[in-house]
């Protein structure tokens, strides 16, 4: 039976402290011990079910991280400050000196200047190619490759990764497939198809409140254990752990997930539909014309839909500008970036999130200088929502 990560998340629900239906809240930073010789034993990984200190684990992150293990069929999960610390452990870990990397050209404008510019400093380097081309990743695998890179939908063009295409590749080259499933959490399960490890940053839709920045590493115990190993772990050593306050908010609002997924993607859904209807070019991969349709019926876990992201192409910055601040003024949403919130949310890639990327890539990308990204949020009469945006739309074009 298809593994079905909503039903997962549930049955590993259980009781809080005294019985309290949420987790409480730990805030202590370090734990005592009745003995010395308990502490040693702790500090020599020999005592289950204790805790030290909370940079390591604390009962707030483990729980949180528990659920989302569950959720991911992974057996275990860490999590972190904010989404780069997820990606840029995960990256740390798995590489060394001299090694490299096959990085997809198109993923999140701070997931690629820290490839681009910060990996050098150790000699660590990247080759940046178009991920969903399987015969481009076969050819850029080399003797020193450690790890392919890629996000499940990637930020902004939308475009759907094939994991079980890529996991074939990087299993016969015994590499590991790490996949950003940010955009896409239930809708996809990409340890189920294939990827060795899945980072969020759970800013997004897993939070989806927009309240704090945080991340999550979901994979084997042996990779999880590592990251937190005392001596050369580089979580524990480098320190990017999530405060417990913020685990426990998080984990509560995980619950409602699936049905926050299920209204985004339907929303999102309707808008490009409507938008194409107007002359509008929607990119959105639940659109039958989309060159990514197929792959996300084959992989996607259907109930929860296409997504809440959709991007759409109005040639010029100065178009793009100006559409933006007329919808903010009109009530559509706010002109902000990033995503996952329960409003809508709209920026110009190019110029923002992508800003990063240099012009020469985003054009190798695909990427307009015009690109609008929206975030679709959980807006009860998205048919309204739509008139709103037509009228901005006939306003500037
Ligand atoms: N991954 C993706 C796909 C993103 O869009 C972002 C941020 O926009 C990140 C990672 C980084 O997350 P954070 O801002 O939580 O560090």
């Amino acid at each position: 039976m298809k593994f079905n990560p909503a039903a997962a998340l549930e049955k590993a629900h259980s009781l809080g402290e005294h019985n309290g239906v949420n987790q409480s809240i730990n805030d202590s930073a370090t734990f005592a011990f009745d003995s010395g010789e308990l502490m040693t034993a702790c500090f020599n990984g020999e005592l289950e079910g204790a805790f030290l200190y909370s940079r390591h684990w604390n009962p707030s992150t483990y729980t949180l991280s528990k659920a989302l293990a569950a959720m991911e069929n992974t057996e275990a999960a860490w999590v972190t400050g904010s989404g780069m610390a997820a990606i840029t452990n995960t990256i740390l870990q798995i590489c060394n000196s001299g090694d490299h990397i096959v990085a997809s050209r198109t993923v999140y404008g701070g997931s690629y200047a820290f490839m681009k510019n910060y990996l050098p400093k150790f000699n660590i380097s990247v080759t940046f190619i178009d991920t969903t081309n399987i015969e481009e990743v076969k050819h850029s695998i080399q003797d020193n490759t450690k790890l392919v890179y890629t996000e499940t939908m990637n930020n902004p063009m939308l475009q759907i990764a094939d994991i079980p295409s890529l996991a074939k590749i990087t299993k016969e080259h015994g590499i590991k497939l790490v996949v950003d499933n940010t955009f896409t959490p239930l809708i996809f399960s990409p340890k189920e198809l294939g990827a060795d490890i899945v980072v969020y940053s759970m800013t997004k839709f897993i939070n989806g409140k927009n309240d704090t920045t945080a991340g999550a590493i979901c994979a084997n115990e042996e990779f999880i254990n590592s990251l937190l190993d005392l001596n050369n772990g580089t979580s524990m050593l480098l320190g990017g752990v999530l405060d417990s306050y913020r685990a426990t908010n998080i984990q509560k609002n995980l619950y409602t997930l699936p049905i926050r997924m299920k209204q985004h993607s339907n929303n999102a859904l309707y808008l490009a539909k409507r938008f194409n209807d107007i002359g509008i070019k929607a990119i959105y991969p639940g659109l039958e014309n989309n060159p990514y349709h197929d792959i996300i019926k084959k992989t996607f876990n259907e109930k929860y839909g296409f997504g809440g992201m959709i991007a759409i192409d109005l040639n010029t910055a100065n178009k793009a500008s100006k559409f933006m601040s007329l919808m903010q003024k009109e009530g559509v949403g706010y002109l902000a970036v990033s995503l996952g919130y329960f409003r809508t949310l709209f920026s110009n890639s190019g110029k923002s999130t992508s800003s990063e990327v240099p012009e020469e890539d985003q054009k190798k990308m695909g990427l307009s200088e015009g690109l609008v990204r929206f975030s679709v949020g959980l807006d009860d009469d998205i048919e309204e929502t739509f008139l709103t945006i037509e009228k901005c739309y006939n306003a500037i074009k």
